[in-house]
């Protein structure tokens, strides 16, 4: 397992808005990590994944009404992770599990392919970052949006993928 820090993009580099208000704190390390895709359009350098995110914090600040961009960070093919929400605030991405879960958004649509290696690796540097710094458990648990939800997220490619990756449990069942 690589322990290479993921090249992570503040807020501030990709100009976010504010949140329309405080966010609330999460309570301890994750328990879970979730995998959404953004069923858009994808992206592989920074300028381009820049707007990419900067329209999924107009789209769910503004038609949405969520307080901030719903995930806590966003990946992108140019292999740059995104902050969105953070490792500590309580994101919007996953219903019933926003409390004890890491919202992690790979931007594209990976129903018929998969994301690069550049994105894969970024993914999985991420998570390992996070349990090294103490934002997830160490037991946590992997999961696709469509484990807990009715939704095609992550893709039918991405979810076949992520089947096979350390921690992955399927169904809805509470480990927490
Ligand atoms: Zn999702």
């Amino acid at each position: 397992m690589s322990t290479a820090c993921p090249n992570i993009i503040s807020r501030e580099e990709w100009g976010a808005r504010d949140p329309a208000k405080a966010l609330e704190d999460m309570q301890g390390p994750a328990q879970y990590v979730f995998i959404h895709h953004g069923a858009g359009v994808s992206c592989t350098d920074k300028q381009d994944c820049i707007q990419q995110v900067q329209g999924y914090q107009n789209y769910h600040m503004d038609d949405h009404k969520w307080l901030d961009i719903g995930y806590n960070f966003v990946v992108g093919e140019d292999g740059n992770v995104y902050e969105a929400r953070g490792w500590t605030a309580v994101g919007a991405h996953t219903q019933k599990y926003n409390h004890v879960g890491i919202g992690i958004c790979v931007i594209g649509d990976f129903n018929r392919r998969l994301p690069n290696e550049a994105a894969q690796d970024t993914f999985r540097q991420l998570i390992q970052y996070g349990v090294e710094q103490g934002h997830i458990s160490p037991g946590y648990t992997l999961k696709g949006h469509r484990d807990v939800g009715s939704t095609e997220c992550p893709g039918n490619q991405l979810y076949k993928l992520i089947q096979s990756w350390p921690h992955y449990k399927s169904g809805t069942q509470r480990y927490a």
